[in-house]
């Protein structure tokens, strides 16, 4: 609880950004801080929404889920493996569109990152529609492998996410309008 409200002081909103109507909630300083990082880490390893030994592998998506992804694997003994945005992955790789507000986007993973039958984590900074995490969540598919749960650190409320999304275990280290 005092941990959380730690977190919350170190997050910042910037209203109107990337665009007019958004408030984009900003948790580097909490990576800035050694405190804040040491509490970040700590917490996700508590609040991990399944077992350790229920996954084999963390998946994180770019670029804010490497930060947290990389030394979540660290602790929990599990190797890392990124979702990256299209183009930026070396052949072969699977990719997967999704729609956003305005157009479409897209992720990819490499053919070799994930097993078929491996059990992934999947990691973010934040949750607000769902979109990104369900993309993430078929590409695993795709591979043959299956989503173990989510693991976010910042959860916006008052969206309805994915059916998809909700079927799976997840965790949310804060919550916010
Ligand atoms: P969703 O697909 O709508 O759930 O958006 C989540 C994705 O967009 C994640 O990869 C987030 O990093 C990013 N995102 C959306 N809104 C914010 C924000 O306010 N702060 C930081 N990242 C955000």
């Amino acid at each position: 609880e005092e941990n959380a409200e730690y977190l919350l002081s170190l997050i910042r909103t910037i209203p109107g950004f990337p665009k007019e109507g958004i408030n984009f909630r900003d948790f580097m300083p909490v990576l800035a801080d050694a405190k804040g990082l040491s509490i970040l880490i700590d917490a996700l390893v508590e609040s991990l929404p399944v077992d350790p030994d229920e996954f084999d592998v963390v998946a994180g998506l770019e670029s804010r889920g490497f930060l947290i992804g990389v030394p979540l694997a660290l602790r929990l003994g599990k190797g890392f493996v990124a979702i990256r945005k299209a183009g930026k992955l070396p052949p072969p790789t699977k990719r997967m569109e999704y729609s956003l507000e305005y157009g479409t986007a897209a992720i990819e993973i490499e053919d070799q990152a994930v097993r078929s039958g491996e059990r992934v984590l999947i990691v973010d900074d934040l949750i607000a529609t769902g979109g990104t995490a369900q993309a993430a969540e078929k590409l695993i598919q795709e591979h043959g492998a299956t989503v173990a749960g989510f693991s976010f650190v910042m959860e916006l409320t008052g969206i309805p996410t994915p059916p998809s999304i909700g079927q799976h275990k997840r965790s949310s280290l804060l919550t916010m309008p």
